[in-house]
């Protein structure tokens, strides 16, 4: 009897399920880089870096720990099947076990192998997320819509965090979020992230990477993470010390030059296994009873990784149990994606060739760095597809492609989802549709920009301005009723017909000229 455990790129924990199924000296570690799997999508080069030299970093520290590793490096016509199938063969394995996957594709995919590999396959849970998504499931299934909220203060009763000893939360409240929307309007400083220097390892997988890549979209030339467990704390620490202070104060504020802000930038690493969602959430509760973060950055913080983090993980699989979430299109949404998600030149011909700034520039980041913090995906480049009714699976595969911690677990429900309502208000009460009254007064990227974030239609004026509006009374049967819009419909009710046509004929003018 020969056992051995397959570990997924993205299951890089010391602490895995399946790892604890094995016994070190004696079984085997399987790993595989699958070029056929990475060429499924256009993926950022930095994310494909991050994950091969996190994999083969991995395997030191598998092998430091005395296990023994059999790691299948990128090669043309290699795939996971064969892989397994040739390991399983040469080494006489007789039992392999697997963390359940994340993501739904690997997850049908480790369901039917043992089959295709003809010896039997045990399904571990997978323990790198905090609540197991059956008993999610479960409570869930059939609900039309879900609320976070309620979610989360479980989530603090049963795992005590932030808690009094009463059973009270800290501070008396549950939820500082309200706190939590400064912009930055005076100049202050903002700390730099910690420079990594590239090891060997990450040398050789760079050359790799571009060698099979070349064509994908981004760059490896910014990269900058840690692609170790050790680096991996090194980075978070330096957030806990340096940016998780006002973490909260300026959580939704954007800036042109800056990229991560007073932001952690750890969803890339905690989403492979470097970093342990409980281990960074106790750190930064124990900051606050030190009195070295205050209540609005620490409860914000730990709302993202308790909260947000593990309702999403739950809302997709509800979903996925049920159908396919990439493929739900409640406002039947159906424009292509404009090709300015790729170029990062949103210059609209039709508008005197006027650029969006706003666009332009998140574009850009994402394309050097793989990554913006949340407020812009969800407020620039979220909302602009929303409102301009670009498909959800379209812009779900860019979000996809382009994000250095993007699977399909997180991504799907925040854009199909959260972002584009395309889940009719599975996950998100309301749509997130904001005109330039709100990009403007959170950020600086309008005062850069030669549309007017004043006017509301016509040639000069913000085409987050009429297309608000628009997506408003394109979208008026599905969602007039809703309660939460109420607002915006009192207000659209009180446009004159003029108005309104303006409004449609701006609107329609941009979309000729996209
Ligand atoms: C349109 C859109 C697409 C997104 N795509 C992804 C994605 O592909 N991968 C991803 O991990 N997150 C995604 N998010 C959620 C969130 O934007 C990112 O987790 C966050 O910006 C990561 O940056 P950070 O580590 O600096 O986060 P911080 O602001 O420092 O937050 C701390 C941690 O909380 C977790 N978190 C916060 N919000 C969410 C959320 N809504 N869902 C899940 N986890 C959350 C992350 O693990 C994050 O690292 C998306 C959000 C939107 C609106
Ligand atoms: S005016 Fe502001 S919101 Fe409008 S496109 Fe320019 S930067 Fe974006």
């Amino acid at each position: 009897m020969k056992k051995a455990v397959w570990i997924l790129g993205d299951q890089l924990s010391m602490k895995s399920s399946s790892l604890a199924a094995i016994a070190a000296g004696t079984d085997l570690v399987l790993m595989i880089e699958s070029l056929e799997r990475a060429r499924e999508h256009n993926y950022h080069k930095a994310k494909l870096m991050l994950l091969y030299s996190a994999m083969r970093h991995f395997k030191l520290e598998l092998e430091d720990a005395g296990y023994t590793v059999h790691y299948d490096e990128l090669g043309e016509g290699k795939n996971f099947l064969q892989g397994l199938k040739a390991f399983v063969k040469t080494n006489g394995v007789t039992e392999l076990a697997i963390m359940q996957p994340a993501e739904a594709a690997a997850d049908a995919f480790v369901h039917g192998l043992s089959q295709g590999i003809g010896i039997p396959v045990a399904i571990t849970p997978n323990n790198m997320f905090l609540t197991p998504r059956e008993a999610f499931i479960a409570k869930h299934r059939g609900k039309k819509h879900l609320v976070m909220e309620h979610f989360y203060r479980d989530m603090r009763r049963n795992l005590h965090v932030l808690m009094t000893p009463q059973g009270e939360p800290e501070g008396g409240v549950w939820n500082l979020d309200k706190e939590n929307r400064n912009p930055i309007k005076t100049k202050i400083s903002i700390p730099a992230l910690p420079q990594f220097k590239k090891d060997s390892i990450d040398l050789e997988v760079e050359t790799v990477v571009n060698q099979y890549f070349k064509n994908n979209f981004g760059t490896t030339a910014n990269f900058n993470l840690p692609t170790t467990r050790l680096g991996a704390e090194i980075f978070f620490d330096h957030f806990i010390t340096h940016r998780l202070p006002l973490f909260g104060d300026y959580e939704d504020a954007m800036l042109q030059s800056e990229l991560v802000l007073f932001h952690s930038f750890v969803s890339p690493l905690v989403n492979i296994g470097l970093l342990d969602v409980m281990t960074l959430v106790r750190r930064v509760e124990a900051e606050y009873h030190q009195g070295r973060a205050p209540l609005n950055a620490a409860e914000g913080f730990i709302r993202q990784l308790i909260g947000w983090r593990e309702f999403m993980y739950g809302c997709y699989w509800t979903k996925m149990s049920a159908g396919n979430y990439h493929d739900e299109n409640f406002l039947e949404a159906t424009r292509a994606l404009p090709p300015f998600y790729w170029t990062g030149d949103a210059t609209i011909l039709s508008s005197g060739s006027r650029k969006m700034n706003c666009i332009s520039q998140c574009v850009l980041k994402v394309r050097e760095h793989g990554y913006t913090h949340h407020i812009e995906r969800l407020m620039v480049l979220g909302n602009f597809a929303l409102i301009a009714g670009v498909r959800p699976s379209e812009i779900n595969d860019w979000f996809w492609e382009c994000y250095l911690d993007a699977y399909d677990w997180v991504v799907t429900p925040n854009v199909v989802g959260m972002s584009q309502f395309a889940d009719g208000g599975f996950v998100a009460t309301k749509p997130y549709a904001a005109s330039a009254n709100y990009i403007s007064k959170m950020s600086d990227y309008c005062s850069h920009c030669r549309f007017d974030k004043n006017a509301k239609t016509g040639e000069t004026a913000c085409p987050f301005n009429y297309l608000y509006w628009d997506f408003y009374m394109r979208n008026e049967s599905k969602l007039r009723k809703n309660p939460r819009i109420g607002m915006a419909y009192v207000l659209l009710d009180k446009k004159s017909p003029e108005e309104k046509s303006d409004i449609a004929a701006s609107a329609q003018k941009f979309f000729d000229g996209l």
